[in-house]
C-alpha cells in the first residue's frame, strides 16, 4: 500500500472530485440567484479524463474519493462513469455528495455502483424555507431521496449549513431526525463561498453556538470519539438511534489533520479548500503529460501544502474567498 504524505506529514488519501459547477437549486449562501457564469464545456474536465485522474491518484495511495459538485447528478454520463471507477483497483471508497433533487430514482442503483455513503445537502425539513433558501421548490423530491436511502439501507449523512434568520428553528427538528433514523445530521458553520452572492450575517453560527443550542435541548447530549481526519465533532442523544455531527468549516478547527485534495471541473487542482489551486491538471493532460509527470507534479504540489486554511486563504492570489461553492464542490 501507497501512502502519500504532504511536507506536515499528514497522509493523503481522500479525493474530492467535483463533476461539474451547474445546479439545479441556487442556495443564496452558495450562488448568486442570476447572472451566473457557467464554465463552458470545453473547459470542463471530461469523464475521460476524470477517470485517468482517479487511476492516477489512486496508484499514489488515495483511496477514497466523494464525487460532487454542483449537482453531480446535472451531468450527463454519470451513471457510467461511477460504473467505470468502481472497477479501479485499491479505490475502497466511492461517495457522492448531492442535493437529492434528481437523487431518487437512481438510489436502488447505489449498491452495483459502488456507492457506500451519501451525504445530502438539506438545511431545513420546512417546504417554505427550503423554497426561501434554494429559491426552488423541491423539498418534496429531496425527501424523496432521503426516504429511499433509508429503505436500501444507504450509509446517509445530512448536511446542513447553519444560517441566522434563514433556518436556526430547523436545528432541533433536524436533530430529531436522529432519533428514529440511523442518519448523521451534520450541522455546519456557514463559509464565505457564495459566488459573490455576499449577504449580511445577523449572527454568525460557530460550534460552540450549535453545540450550546443542542445542549439546552438535549442536557444529556454526550460527545462520541472522532473517527482519524474526520471534520465533524460527533455526538449523540441518549436513546437515539443516529448521531450528530458539528463542522466548524469555517473556524477551521481540523486542519491538523486534513487528509484531502480536491480537484475542481476545471481541473484546478487544490490542496486545501481556501486555497485558490495549486495547478491545474486538465492542462497537464490536455499538454500530453506522461502519468509519471502528472503524478510528480502532484507530488511536488503536496510538498508545499499549507498548514491549514488560515495559511492556505492568506496565500490566494485571486484575493479574499468569494468563489461560489459549486465551483469547489464543498
Ligand atoms: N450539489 C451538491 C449538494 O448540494 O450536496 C454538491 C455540491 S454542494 C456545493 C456541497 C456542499 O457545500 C453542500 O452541502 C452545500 O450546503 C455546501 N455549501 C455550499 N456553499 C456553502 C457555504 N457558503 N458555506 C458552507 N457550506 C456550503
Amino acid at each position: 500500500m501507497n501512502y502519500l504524505l504532504d511536507n506536515h506529514g499528514r497522509p493523503i488519501s481522500y479525493l474530492r472530485l467535483a463533476v461539474t459547477d451547474r445546479c439545479n437549486l441556487r442556495c443564496f449562501y452558495c450562488m448568486p440567484e442570476e447572472g451566473i457564469n457557467y464554465v463552458p464545456k470545453p473547459h470542463l474536465l471530461t469523464w475521460e479524463e476524470m477517470e485517468r485522474v482517479v487511476r492516477l491518484l489512486v496508484q499514489m495511495g488515495i483511496d477514497k474519493v466523494r464525487i460532487t459538485g454542483g449537482e453531480p447528478f446535472v451531468r450527463r454520463g454519470i451513471l457510467e462513469f461511477l460504473e467505470r471507477i468502481n472497477t479501479i483497483d485499491g479505490l475502497r471508497q466511492i461517495n457522492i455528495t448531492t442535493n437529492g433533487v434528481l437523487t431518487a430514482p437512481l438510489v436502488p442503483d447505489f449498491e452495483r455502483l459502488g456507492i457506500k455513503s451519501v451525504n445530502l445537502s438539506l438545511d431545513t425539513l420546512d417546504r417554505q424555507r427550503f423554497f426561501d433558501i434554494t429559491r426552488r421548490d423541491e423539498f418534496g423530491r429531496v425527501w424523496e431521496t432521503f426516504e429511499a436511502l433509508q429503505a436500501q439501507n444507504i450509509k446517509t449523512k445530512v448536511n446542513a449549513v447553519v444560517m441566522s434568520g434563514k433556518n436556526i428553528e430547523d436545528i432541533i427538528p433536524m436533530a430529531e431526525l436522529t432519533r428514529t433514523h440511523n442518519v448523521s445530521v451534520r450541522f455546519i458553520e456557514e463559509m464565505p463561498f457564495n459566488g459573490d452572492g455576499a449577504h449580511e450575517y445577523q449572527e454568525f453560527w460557530n460550534y460552540r453556538k450549535i453545540l450550546d443550542e443542542l445542549k439546552k435541548h438535549y442536557p444529556d447530549i454526550y460527545k462520541l470519539p472522532d473517527p482519524a481526519a474526520s471534520t465533524a465533532y460527533h455526538y449523540q442523544i441518549p436513546g437515539h438511534k443516529g448521531t450528530i455531527g458539528i463542522i466548524a468549516a469555517f473556524s477551521r478547527t481540523f486542519c491538523g489533520t486534513c487528509n484531502r485534495l480536491r480537484i475542481t471541473p476545471q481541473g484546478q487542482f487544490k490542496t486545501c479548500l481556501y486555497d485558490d489551486g495549486v495547478f491545474n491538471i486538465k492542462d497537464l493532460l490536455r499538454q500530453g503529460l506522461s502519468d509519471e509527470a502528472i503524478q510528480s507534479r502532484v507530488f511536488e504540489a503536496l510538498q508545499h501544502r499549507a498548514k491549514d486554511g488560515f495559511e492556505a486563504e492568506g496565500k490566494r492570489k485571486a484575493g479574499l474567498v468569494s468563489e461560489s461553492m459549486s465551483t469547489i464542490g464543498g
